[in-house]
């Protein structure tokens, strides 16, 4: 193999392997997955909003909650500059803030106190960033009274649950901004409702009380906002004092419009969710009907709307794959329409087309469940049939070649049937076995390279796959893949079979037979390469190299003073259409210097079928150059005596077949003398191809045959062993 044929197989294997990907990505194509990911983002987004809410609110929460300890602030400030006169003018000053509240001493005993103790005295904290507290000190205290700020104001921080946070003991005012993220120290109010203090101590707000938001699983989320009611949420709040602390009541008003904004973020997310859906329903259903579409396309065979290749591979492979189908015998087909072309000629491709519909509708009507048919190429159709037998088998396939040559009133069609068979297999136990190395593109390669063996025949015929096909295709690649290497090599050889005169016995002449001598493939006769080269047109080449070879020959054995005699050269008809082949031969021959009457061409009577006025015109050049041509085969195949009427032939071999096996002695004679009197009334000379025992000699001899090519006088023989023969003049 050479480096190029590597690497196209290389690249088409790749071709293939991306094919299939993209075949199954298409296939798998997730049209659900646009849905999926609506649903997705829904949660994501219910989740940031539920997150939202949260915040906003508690902003709105914490925001009224930083204003009321600013109060209790102040009232800490108004209590500690009063008391310095007087404890009972401290007290009285702040009765006229009118908010409850307490006062205790430095050993926690209350030193007066003011309405309801409704605190529940378990100190808890809510998280509320102190760094608006120490803007709002700045500038509400701080500036204005920087001394009586630093002494009076005192802000206790709760540092339960934050170990870091030191106790501080210079409550100045530049220090207040630095303790960030501490908590008010908080004690709840026993009427609150609204503000919940977890196991870790920590205080929440319930939302969903405090706004009216009924949540139930049968119902969802039905916010329903009581309008113009507010809530009123109560706590106390500490601050220090001069030796003490204050402990004063606050509440926060919670009222309609602080809901809005959840409200109107609320509606958006509804909307956006609703024109969402929307949305991914109509990209779901495009989604679905595009999947449904690239399916169809990818498996519909355009010209007969039906399936194509790709959906043979694709459902044959699967059903090989299954393990009930494992036992059964599957047959893979090639059905070519033959003469479709033609057949398009002769009426439209139209009419063609409509054709191959109805062959395809035919195949498929024959076919069970599990069996598959396909619109190929061209004209061929791929089929996968089960079946027990061969019998079964070929009498399936005959039935649907008798429907298929009837398909037109008009026409009687005719089709060509590789068969590849993919016989089921068991392992020791005696089960099937799953035939997953089955290779359908191989199967049906080898059907169609059956279907390719009946290409000569126009009739209807099936041909079955076999390992000697293998050998045979095998074989042709070597013979193309060799052929030139083994002219170059001159591993073709010149074997002679002499030609006598039955009443002398004498040598008459010769004809010149080619041989493969080939050092990888030992010796190989002419019927494994000629047929071949006539193929490929590698023939011409074969014809130059004998005919030159022949001459250097006869030059060579008349410079040794033998008598030569004249050595006849098969010239194929593949040869004739060149319009110079006379000039081509007289040039070799002159070439070789040897004398053109030494050297005689050979034409198969099947030549005689192509351009006859060319014909007659080469063989009449070659004539004038001083060549003799003879009509090889005579009698062979169809009948040659129209050619004999209109051809100025010289010799006439009479064909091998004529004295072949058991046929009526007396007819065969009669045939074979006339043949004989025939071309000596047309003043041509005679021989007898063929000839192996003494009587037939006898008789040829009897009725005036010139030369005896055959077994009874010599085999072909190497060109020492004819030298052998000759004599010296
Ligand atoms: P052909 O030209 O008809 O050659 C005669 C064939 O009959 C030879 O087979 C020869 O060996 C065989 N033959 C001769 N006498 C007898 C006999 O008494 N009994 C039997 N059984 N066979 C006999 P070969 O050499 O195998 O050649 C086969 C064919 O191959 C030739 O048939 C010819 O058509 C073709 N061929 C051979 N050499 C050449 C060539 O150099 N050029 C071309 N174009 N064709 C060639
Ligand atoms: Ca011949
Ligand atoms: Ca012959």
């Amino acid at each position: 193999m050479t480096d190029k044929v590597a690497a196209a197989q290389k690249h088409a294997e790749k071709a293939r392997k991306k094919n299939e990907k993209l075949i199954r990505k298409l296939r798998k194509n997730r049209w659900w997955l646009s849905f999926v990911m609506y649903i997705f983002i829904c949660i994501l987004a219910t989740v940031l909003l539920a997150v939202a809410a949260v915040w906003m609110i508690t902003y709105t929460v914490e925001d009224k909650i930083q204003n009321e300890y600013q109060n209790v602030v102040r009232m800490g400030r108004i209590y500690d500059e009063k008391s310095a006169v007087s404890d009972t003018e401290a007290f009285q000053a702040l009765r006229y803030e009118e908010r409850p509240f307490y006062v205790l001493d430095a050993a926690g005993q209350t030193k007066c106190s003011y309405g309801r103790n409704t605190s529940i005295e378990e100190s808890g904290y809510f998280m509320i960033s102190t760094y608006q507290i120490g803007e709002d000190f700045d500038e509400e205290y701080h500036e204005e009274d920087d001394e009586a700020y630093d002494e009076d104001i005192s802000v206790q921080f709760d540092d339960s649950g934050n170990e870091d946070v030191e106790e501080p003991d210079d409550y100045a005012d530049d220090k207040l901004v630095e303790y960030e993220d501490k908590s008010i120290v908080v004690y709840l109010d026993s009427d609150n409702e609204y503000i919940r203090q977890n196991e870790k101590g920590e205080f929440s707000v319930d939302i969903a009380k405090l706004f009216g938001f009924n949540f139930s699983l049968k119902d969802g989320v039905n916010v329903n906002i009581e309008t113009g009611e507010a809530k009123v949420v109560p706590f106390w709040i500490q601050t220090d004092v001069r030796d003490g602390k204050l402990v004063a009541k606050s509440s926060i008003v919670i009222e309609a419009r602080d809901t809005l904004i959840v409200l109107v973020v609320v509606v958006i997310y509804v909307i956006v969710i609703l024109v969402g859906f929307v949305i991914a329903i109509i990209n779901f259903i495009g989604n679905f009907k595009n999947h449904s579409r690239v399916n169809k396309l990818l498996f519909t065979d355009m010209t007969t709307n039906s399936h194509n290749w790709m959906w043979f591979l694709y459902q044959g492979n699967a059903l090989m794959r299954k393990w009930r189908n494992a036992d059964k015998n599957y047959a893979v087909m090639d059905f070519d329409f033959v003469k479709f072309r033609n057949f398009c000629m002769a009426h439209s491709v139209q009419e063609g087309e409509r054709v191959l519909c109805t062959v395809d509708d035919v195949i498929c009507s024959h076919l069970d469940k599990k069996e598959l048919c396909s619109h190929n190429s061209s004209a061929h159709y791929a089929v996968l049939m089960k079946y027990d037998s061969d019998e079964n088998l070929n009498n399936r396939i005959n039935s649907i070649l008798r429907e298929l040559e009837h398909i037109d009133d008009k026409h009687v069609f005719a089709y060509h049937v590789g068969v590849d068979k993919l016989n089921a297999r068991y392992d020791e136990e005696g089960k099937p076995v799953k035939r997953r190395d089955i290779d359908l593109e191989k199967a049906y390669n080898n059907a169609c390279a059956a279907s390719a063996t009946l290409a000569d025949n126009d009739d209807t015929a099936i041909a079955f796959f076999d390992e000697k096909l293998v050998e045979e295709q095998r074989w042709l690649d070597i013979v193309q893949e060799n052929q030139q290497k083994a002219l170059d090599n001159e591993e073709f050889v010149v074997y002679y079979q002499p030609k006598y005169d039955p009443r002398t016995n004498e040598l008459k002449g010769a004809e010149a037979l080619i041989r493969w001598q080939s050092p990888e493939y030992g010796f190989v006769t002419p019927g494994r390469i000629i047929p071949i080269f006539e193929k490929n047109g590698f023939i011409t080449e074969i014809d130059h190299y004998m005919i030159s070879h022949v001459a250097r020959d006869q030059k060579a054995w008349l410079d040794k003073g033998f008598k030569c005699v004249p050595i006849s050269v098969n010239v194929s008809r593949a040869h004739f259409v060149e319009s110079d082949l006379a000039e081509q031969i007289r040039d070799m021959v002159d070439a070789e210097g040897a004398p053109r009457n030494l050297v005689e061409i050979e034409l198969t009577e099947s030549a005689f079928f192509d351009d006859k006025k060319a014909l007659i015109t080469t063989i009449k050049k070659m004539k004038e150059y001083g060549f003799a041509v003879s009509m090889d085969d005579f009698g062979a195949g169809y009948s040659s005596l129209n050619s004999l009427k209109d051809m100025p032939l010289d010799v006439l071999k009479l064909d091998a077949d004529f004295f072949r096996g058991e046929t009526d002695g007396d007819r065969g004679e009669i045939v074979v003398a006339e043949a004989i009197r025939l071309a000596q009334k047309l003043n041509m000379h005679t021989v007898a191809e063929g000839v192996e025992v003494k009587e037939q000699v006898d008789f040829l001899a009897e009725q005036g045959c010139d030369m005896i090519q055959g077994y009874y006088y010599a085999k072909p023989i190497p060109k020492e062993e004819y030298e052998a023969r000759m004599q010296v003049s």
